[in-house]
């Protein structure tokens, strides 16, 4: 669907102001280069900074112009696909537990980063709800919070009237939940996070699109149309949006697009009988509802883009409002006040991936969601690489370039009826009445 206008999205709206900057205006001379003022890139940026290390940042557009400022907002320490265990038979003994740990930090990261800096930016740390929509969906979630606990969470399962009470809906048969969860105004927090970036002297170039990195000398040369960094290491985190400035790396990924939805703020009542203890809400189905509130008490909702749904902004409205009324009898009719959507980068592994382009040049991305504990927690990652620590030692394997397998380019969409199917059939054999969409 390509670029969406960022102004569309209710976070432009509403987010804290960004801070001052400009384009860069010839050669700039720097520790290290980041490319990507997201959270990928702004968080490494932060944390080297914070370390004393000279940082410059180029961003083609503004802080937080990808993912990092469209998203949905839920900050959720955990994996999105796959289970603990299976992410340790995958990366193996070594790296398994280190990015596990890492990863079911990142919310811990990401808010301790908002409190030391003061980002004004909605950030609530009141945990993560996610309800069974059938009975027999309760075993694989009470399976999930297990490992999550043997990861020394304080995750409990919640029985049938907790649920209903947490997330307003009586549709629901119980639920895990995850108190470190908590969710945001993301383009707030990636201003915010330029803004504690700067105040730690790391540079950040605006409207600045990176259109190659060469060596010079034993150095780098990170180039944009009105000037250019030379750094001894870089660091790039241009996720979904990235461009072509280094063979290849566009094509590790493919795209899902996902569009977000609010509501124009509802009463008090409404929202107290909705999410009393303003948590986050994803249901179990595969093709899950999945709501929050903001500050002002709109209820935001996101759905992949499939087809009509996505492409057809009248279509989507209608059917996000069918399901969330059938999830939540007591919503009423609904105005939508904001209509947005972005791109998420997906690759099968689904794991962040850090890709090692040539000595001193470094990406990360393919977070295929979950990226606002991921980016941020990735910048810590990032961080230990520019500050020198042995690849063996980092918390992700270093891998070469490697474009997406081809099936990718079409699974993520044609995998959303099986997955709405698979979600059906399990209510129905469960004796329960699925959502209309
Ligand atoms: C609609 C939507 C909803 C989502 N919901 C959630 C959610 O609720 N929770 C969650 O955890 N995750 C969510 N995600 C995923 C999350 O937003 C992303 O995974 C995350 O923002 C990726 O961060 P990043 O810093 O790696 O990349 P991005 O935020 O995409 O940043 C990359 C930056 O690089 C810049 N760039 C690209 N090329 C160049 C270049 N050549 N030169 C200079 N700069 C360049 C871009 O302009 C961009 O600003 C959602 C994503 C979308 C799209």
């Amino acid at each position: 669907m390509g670029h969406a206008p960022l102004e569309d999205s209710l976070w432009y709206a509403t987010a804290a102001p960004a801070p001052a900057t400009h384009p860069i205006d010839g050669q700039v001379q720097a520790d290290v280069c980041v490319v990507g003022a997201g959270y990928t890139g702004l968080s490494t940026a932060l944390h080297l900074a914070e370390k004393g290390v000279n940082v410059a940042v180029l961003e083609a557009q503004q802080a937080g112009f990808g993912g990092s400022g469209r998203n949905a907002g839920h900050c959720t320490p955990t994996f999105h696909y796959y289970s603990i265990p299976k992410v340790r038979q995958m990366l193996g003994e070594t790296f398994g537990p280190r990015i596990i740990e890492r990863q079911t930090n990142g919310t811990n990261i990401a808010f301790d980063i908002i409190r030391r800096y003061g980002i004004d930016c909605e950030g609530v740390q009141t945990g993560y709800v996610q309800p069974a929509h059938a009975p027999s969906m309760l075993k694989k979630l009470e399976a999930k919070c297990r490992t999550y606990q043997e990861v020394g969470k304080a995750a409990r399962m919640l029985d049938r009237a907790e649920t209903e009470r947490l997330t307003g809906s009586p549709r629901y048969f119980g639920a895990w939940f995850h108190p470190e969860g908590g969710h945001l105004n993301p383009l707030g927090y990636s201003r915010g996070l330029a803004r504690a970036a700067m105040s730690q002297g790391a540079r950040i170039f605006t409207d600045s699109p990176v259109t190659a990195i060469k060596p010079e000398g034993s150095r780098w040369r990170v180039e944009t149309p009105s000037g250019s960094v030379v750094a001894d290491k870089v660091v790039c985190g241009t996720g979904a949006y990235t461009s072509d400035f280094w063979p290849g790396l566009r094509q590790t990924f493919t795209i899902l697009t996902v569009a977000c939805l609010a509501t124009e703020p509802l009463s008090d009542n409404l929202r107290k009988s909705i999410a009393p203890e303003n948590n986050t809400v994803v249901e179990s189905r595969s093709d899950p509802a999945i709501y929050k509130f903001d500050k002002d008490g709109r209820l935001v909702t996101s759905v992949f883009v499939e087809g009509r749904r996505g492409g057809d902004p009248a279509h989507t409205k209608t059917m996000v409002e069918a399901r969330l009324k059938w999830i939540l009898p007591q919503l009423g009719d609904v105005t939508w006040q904001y209509y947005w959507y972005g791109d998420l980068d997906m690759q099968p592994r689904t794991i962040p991936r850090l890709y090692d382009l040539a000595p001193g040049v470094i990406a990360s991305l393919g977070y295929s969601g979950r990226g606002v504990p991921t980016g941020t927690m990735m910048g810590t990652v990032l961080a230990d690489w520019a500050m020198g620590v042995p690849a063996k030692d980092l918390a992700l394997p270093l891998e070469p370039l490697k474009p997406v397998p081809f099936y990718m380019h079409v699974a993520p969409r044609a995998l959303l009826p099986y997955y709405r199917f698979r979600d059906q059939r399990i209510a129905r054999r469960d004796g329960v009445r699925p959502p209309p969409y």
